[in-house]
């Protein structure tokens, strides 16, 4: 980036001190991220991001849900956890967010030092810290109604909606490449009812439809020095959801002892001793608001999330690859034949999973967490 610009950029924020040393910071996927460091040690650090205007077109409404959720959590004081709340940096002008000469647009945040994010979990104590800042989370949300929040990426984690995609894609096969996909087409299909059980107890009125994260990837949890969780961050899927979708995701990744795209399937395994202390670090912050449904959901959020992520990979892989950027030209396929792979081992330790959340959920509404 060239610094004039940045200073440019920078110029219209509320900034202490005075602030240079521009670096590209973490290892976010979506937007730009750079850290700015302050020439006065007194003064804090920030962290500026050039918003992803191809995904999240209408910005307005992206930066109305990060500030609504951001002003109920601080108005609510730091969370039981001793945990920050991620603190927006206004424009002069008091927005929340500026627009460049170039059409791009930027927002600012205070700079969280002494943290960290890892993109993989290393043991027990960071899995229950990464669900108790998750569940502690929607728990501070409860009490927000989600009509304020707008849903950002429609659908997101809508079963039907998915299945929808994959049929217009196989419909269509752009790619001739349906020929071959025989055994991933049937696995889907195979699944397909059971699948919507998440979906059709929230219909029948059954699951309370409350504001969650949607992107709850462990580096989205920052952690301080001694892998205490510090701060939840990367607000932009907020939408109204089912708290299933953010137990289910964080699952999928912590659980899998193989990366998303393992290609060797022999490699993907259920690690369920870092799943146990996610569970119970999240179930411990959620106990007192979660409904007996709810708990239920929770078990078969573990197969529908990598079921849903398979599905999409599959349809991009139909498609001709539009959507998720490969590193091969079978990539997605990889990525799709992986998540079901998932989902085979999590269905066959189905029943010791439904158990092990039932067990942490009686405990934690015994002893009366919160
Ligand atoms: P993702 O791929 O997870 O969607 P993203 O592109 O949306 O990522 P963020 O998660 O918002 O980007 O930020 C990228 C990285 O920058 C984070 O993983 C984290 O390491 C770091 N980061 C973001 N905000 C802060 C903050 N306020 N303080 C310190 N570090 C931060
Ligand atoms: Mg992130
Ligand atoms: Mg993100």
């Amino acid at each position: 980036m060239d610094n004039n610009k940045i200073n440019a950029i920078v110029a219209h924020f509320e900034v202490k001190g005075e602030v240079s040393d521009l670096q590209t910071y973490g290892s976010g996927h979506i937007h730009e991220t750079y850290r700015l460091k302050n020439k006065q040690t007194d003064q804090p650090d920030y962290i500026l991001q050039k918003i992803n205007h191809s995904i999240f077109t209408n910005v307005d409404a992206l930066m109305h849900n990060i500030e609504t959720v951001i002003d109920h959590l601080q108005l609510k004081g730091k969370s039981a956890a001793s945990q920050d709340t991620l603190s927006l940096v206004r424009t002069k002008a008091g927005k929340s967010y500026v627009q460049d000469a170039d059409g791009s647009y930027w927002r600012m945040y205070l700079f969280l030092k002494g943290t960290k994010g890892y993109d993989l979990i290393e043991n027990d104590k960071q899995a229950r810290e990464g669900g108790r800042a998750y569940g502690q989370f929607i728990a501070d949300l409860s009490d927000l109604n989600p009509s304020k929040i707008h849903e950002i990426l429609p659908d997101f984690h809508n079963i039907q909606h998915r299945l929808n995609q994959l049929d217009d894609a196989i419909a269509r096969d752009p790619e001739q490449r349906l020929k071959d996909l025989n055994p991933e087409i049937d696995f889907v299909k195979a699944r397909a009812e059971r699948m919507k059980t998440i979906k059709q107890m929230g219909d029948a009125g059954k699951l309370p439809l409350r504001i969650t994260h949607n992107d709850t990837k462990f580096n989205n949890v920052l952690l301080n020095e001694k892998d205490e969780a510090q701060c939840v961050i990367d607000l932009d899927t907020i939408m109204p959801g089912y708290i299933a979708f953010d137990f289910g995701d964080a699952v999928r990744t912590i659980i899998n002892t193989a990366e998303e795209d393992e290609k060797d399937l022999e490699k993907i395994q259920l690690n369920m001793g870092l799943f146990k202390a996610f569970a119970d670090g999240f179930i411990e912050k959620t106990r007192t608001i979660l409904n007996e449904d709810e708990v239920d959901s929770l078990s078969q959020s573990c197969l529908l999330l990598p079921y849903i992520m398979g599905v999409r990979f599959l349809t991009d892989y139909i498609d001709g690859d539009h959507y998720y950027k490969i590193h091969s030209p079978h990539h997605n396929l990889q990525r799709a034949r992986a998540q079901f792979e998932l989902v085979r081992k999590l269905e066959g330790k189905f029943d010791d999973i439904q158990q092990t959340i039932q067990h942490i959920s009686e405990k934690h509404h015994a002893t009366g967490n919160s």
